[in-house]
């Protein structure tokens, strides 16, 4: 009877313990030519006025994914994300599918990115995402011998067959069964676009990685403004995806796994 007790404590408090943990969720934009100047200038008008009206701790950070023919044509958008101080991280300089794509021109479209975001005056990308979040070894090989910190193209569920060596952070987007958090895929396939704000808002624990396209995100606001609110009053934290790196790096520091 006491070892039932006992365990039924441990389970207890083991629960209780996971409902305190700090919870994160990635918000990220994919900011392809097709997204135009508005609807990303809109989107960084949102979470500023957001942000003026929220406490410190409440305060909201998201990743633009960027790719360098958009940052060549709309420098005023990349001087904005920038003096806002959010992240910028490269998403390929064309937008090409990159499994058909042969070792150099994947280095190409990699470095072309990176030069256009310079260009641009963007603050060095740490992180990559491949279009369509179709990536392979090779590109991600590319990515680790360049010292990128993180890639952000697998799913939460091809994650595994990428290996786990550690030589640079893999945050996959999560999915909903087989379905990514993208909103092209909810939106534009689905036509299911409160199905996909409801999943937003009802997020598992740990850190839940989700992608909007600002040209359909910026129909969405009140629904995008309705998950925020809801998360934040359960301790959900909104922060960069490099800032997570920095995160989840001094959390296994601490656990000694790394
Ligand atoms: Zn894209």
């Amino acid at each position: 009877m006491l070892i039932v007790l006992a365990v039924f404590f441990v389970l207890l408090f083991a629960f209780l313990f996971s409902m305190q943990r700090p919870r994160y969720v990635l918000l990220s934009f994919d900011v392809e030519p097709v997204d135009g100047r508005e609807s990303v200038m809109g989107i960084i008008d949102f979470i500023v006025a957001k942000n003026e009206k929220s406490q410190a701790d409440k305060k909201v950070n998201v990743t633009f994914f960027v790719t360098g023919e958009y940052a060549l044509k709309n420098r005023d958008v990349i001087a904005r994300i920038t003096s806002e101080g959010f992240e910028i991280a490269c998403h390929s300089f064309s937008h090409p599918v990159f499994l058909r794509l042969n070792k150099s021109q994947k280095r190409n479209e990699f470095f072309r990115c990176k030069r256009a975001l310079d260009i641009a005056q963007a603050p060095k990308p740490k992180g990559f995402r491949a279009p369509y979040t179709l990536i392979d070894m090779e590109t991600i090989r590319i990515l680790e011998r360049n010292h990128a910190a993180y890639d952000a193209s697998t799913l939460s569920y091809t994650d595994v067959f990428y290996g786990s060596d550690n030589k640079m952070r893999r945050i996959p987007v999560s999915t909903v069964g087989l379905v990514p958090l993208n909103d092209v895929i909810w939106v534009n396939y689905l036509r299911s676009p409160s199905v996909f704000y409801w999943f937003l808002r009802h997020p598992a624990d740990g850190a839940v990685s989700v992608i909007f396209h600002p040209r359909n995100a910026i129909s969405y606001l009140n629904e995008l403004e309705a998950v925020i609110n809801a998360l934040s009053e359960r301790n959900v934290s909104f922060i960069s995806y490099y800032h997570f790196t920095e995160v989840t790096y001094e959390r296994d520091k601490g656990l000694g796994c790394s």
